[in-house]
C-alpha cells in the first residue's frame, strides 16, 4: 500500500511499526462553533483510510483530540456569559451529532486537551530540563535553533524562516531568545481558565496537546499523524520538534495531509465567514452524499464546493443504492435454490472490479477511482442479475456492493438502520445498566445508538431520542 507521506514528499511503500497494527492521530477541530464542511473533509478521508487498514485486516487505534481550550472558545464563552468548558462540551456533543450523521466511526479514543493537563506539564518539565525550552516570566517557550531537524515537514530554510520572522517583530517588545522560538506554556489573563504549574498559573500551547495526547494513548512512535495541510506548519513542525526532542526517536512515520475544501475557489474557514456548516447541510442533504461528494475527489486535491457537485454526488449515491434495492427486492422473489455453475462463472467476473477497488486505494487512497470501480461493479450487476437469478447467487452481489461501500463509508443498504422497536429495546436496557452503576455498559450502548445516527436526550420526562 502506497501513501504520500508529506515528510519525504513521495509516495512510499506502508510498512507499520508493529506487524498487523496501525498507529494513527488525527488533529481534531476546536471546539467554539458548528463543525464545518472544511473541517468535514480531514474527519471523512481520516475514517476512509481507517475503514481500509480494517478492510486489510489491522487493528486499527485510531486517536482524534477535540482541543477545548483556546482563545476563540474562550471569546465566546465571554461573549455569552458562560465558561469555556460549558462552551466546549456543548460543541463536542453538537459534532459528534455531526459525525455520525456521516457515519464516522468514533475513534478509539477522543482526548480532551483539559483532561491531559499534568501529561504537558510534564513534557514541558522534561523539554525545560533537555535544554530545549525555557522560562520567561511565566510563559515557556521551545528553543526552536536547538532542534536541528526543524522544518524537515514543511521543507522550510531555517534561516528564511527566521529573516521573515524578524520583518514582523514589533520592535524590542519580544521577550524570546530567537523569532521562531513558540509557546509550550502561557500566563493565564484574567478570566481565563488556567491550571497550576511550575511556571504560573496559566494554560498550554496548542501544539504541546498533540505531542503529549498522541504520546500518551498511541506511545512515543507512531504511523500516521495526520490532519488538514494549513497544518502542516506551524503545528506539526512544532509537534515533531517537541515530541522527538522529548522522547529522543522520529515521531511519525508517515504524514498525511488533505488539501482545502474551497467556496468559489478560497479555502472555507470559520474567519472568513464563507463556511456551510455540517449542519446547515443535513438540512438540505442526507449527510452521505456529503460524504459521497469528499471522497469524489482525491484526498489532496483542492475541491471546490458546489451545489452542482453536491446534486451530481446525490446522484452518483443513489445509483448505488437503487442498485442494491433492486438486488433486494429480487431476492425476494429468487428461488432458494443454489447457485449454478453458470452463475457463478459469471460472478467470478467482478473479480476484476475488486481488483481495480483494490488498486485505486492501494495507491494513496484515490477513492475517486474506487468509486469508479464501484460504478463498474454496479453496471455490471444490473446487466447480468434478473429474477431468474438464485438468490445465494442474488446475496453475493449484495453482499460485494454492500462491503465495498462500506469501506468508504458509504450506507448503501438503508434497511440496516435501526426500526423504532430495536431502539426502544436499546434505551430500556441502557436503563437498567445505569440502575444497575453499570455505566461503561450504559455508555456503550449510547454510543452505539450514536453511531446509528440516534440521539439521546435524558429529561425529565424520561429518555427521549431523535435520528441526527
Ligand atoms: P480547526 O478547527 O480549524 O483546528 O480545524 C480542524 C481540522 O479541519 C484541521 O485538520 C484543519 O486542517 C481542517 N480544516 C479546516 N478548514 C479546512 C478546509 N477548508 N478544508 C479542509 N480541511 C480543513
Ligand atoms: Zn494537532
Amino acid at each position: 500500500m502506497k501513501i504520500f507521506n508529506t515528510l519525504t514528499r513521495t509516495k512510499e511503500e506502508f510498512v507499520p511499526l508493529e506487524e498487523g497494527k496501525v498507529k494513527m492521530y488525527v488533529c481534531g477541530p476546536t471546539v467554539y462553533n458548528y463543525i464545518h464542511i472544511g473541517n468535514a473533509r480531514p474527519m471523512i478521508v481520516f475514517d476512509t483510510v481507517r475503514r481500509y487498514f480494517e478492510y486489510k485486516g489491522y487493528d486499527v487505534n485510531y486517536v482524534s483530540n477535540f482541543t477545548d481550550v483556546d482563545d476563540k472558545i474562550i471569546k465566546k464563552a465571554i461573549e455569552e456569559g458562560t465558561s469555556a468548558q460549558e462552551v466546549s462540551q456543548r460543541f463536542i456533543a453538537e459534532c459528534k451529532k455531526d459525525m455520525a450523521g456521516m457515519n464516522i466511526k468514533p475513534a478509539t479514543k477522543h482526548p480532551l486537551a483539559t483532561e491531559e493537563i499534568c501529561g504537558m506539564i510534564e513534557m514541558v518539565q522534561d523539554l525545560i530540563d533537555k535544554g530545549y525550552a525555557y522560562e520567561k516570566n511565566g510563559t515557556v517557550y521551545f528553543r526552536t535553533r536547538k532542534f536541528e531537524q526543524y522544518g524537515k515537514l514543511s521543507h522550510k530554510n531555517l534561516d528564511d524562516l527566521r529573516s521573515g520572522e524578524r520583518a514582523l517583530l514589533v520592535s524590542g517588545a519580544d521577550e524570546k531568545e530567537d523569532s521562531l522560538d513558540f509557546v509550550l506554556w502561557k500566563p493565564k489573563k484574567e478570566g481565563e481558565p488556567a491550571w497550576e504549574s511550575p511556571w504560573c498559573d496559566g494554560r498550554p500551547g496548542w501544539h504541546i496537546e498533540c505531542s503529549v495526547m498522541s504520546k500518551k494513548y498511541l506511545g512515543e512512535q507512531i504511523d500516521i499523524h495526520a490532519g488538514g495541510e494549513d497544518l502542516v506548519f506551524p503545528h506539526h513542525e512544532n509537534e515533531i520538534a517537541q515530541s522527538e526532542a522529548a522522547n529522543g526517536k522520529e515521531f511519525a512515520r508517515y504524514w498525511m495531509h488533505n488539501a482545502f475544501l474551497n467556496i468559489d475557489n478560497k479555502k472555507m474557514s470559520k474567519s472568513l465567514g464563507n463556511f456551510r456548516t455540517v449542519r446547515e447541510i443535513s438540512e438540505q442533504y442526507d449527510l452521505q452524499v456529503l460524504r459521497f461528494f469528499m471522497l469524489s475527489a482525491h484526498y489532496r486535491s483542492p475541491l471546490n464546493f458546489s451545489a452542482d457537485l453536491m446534486e451530481a454526488s446525490k446522484n452518483g449515491l443513489e445509483r448505488i443504492i437503487n442498485a442494491v434495492d433492486n438486488l433486494k427486492h429480487l431476492m425476494g422473489v429468487a428461488a432458494e435454490v443454489p447457485m449454478t455453475d453458470t452463475e457463478a462463472e459469471v460472478f467470478a467476473k467482478t473479480e476484476e472490479f475488486v481488483k481495480n477497488y483494490e488498486a485505486a486505494m492501494e495507491d494513496d487512497f484515490n477513492t475517486a477511482d474506487a468509486i469508479a470501480a464501484i460504478f463498474d461493479l454496479v453496471k455490471y450487476t444490473n446487466t447480468n442479475v434478473s429474477a431468474e437469478n438464485s438468490k445465494e447467487c442474488l446475496q453475493k452481489y449484495f453482499d460485494l456492493i454492500v462491503k465495498l461501500s462500506d469501506v468508504l463509508g458509504l450506507i448503501v443498504n438503508k434497511e440496516e438502520e435501526l426500526l423504532d422497536e430495536e431502539i426502544e429495546k436499546l434505551i430500556e436496557e441502557r436503563q437498567a445498566a445505569r440502575k444497575a452503576k453499570d455505566f461503561a455498559r450504559a455508555d456503550a450502548i449510547r454510543d452505539e445508538l450514536l453511531s446509528k445516527g440516534i440521539i439521546l436526550k435524558d429529561t425529565r420526562e424520561g429518555v427521549q431520542w431523535k435520528k441526527a
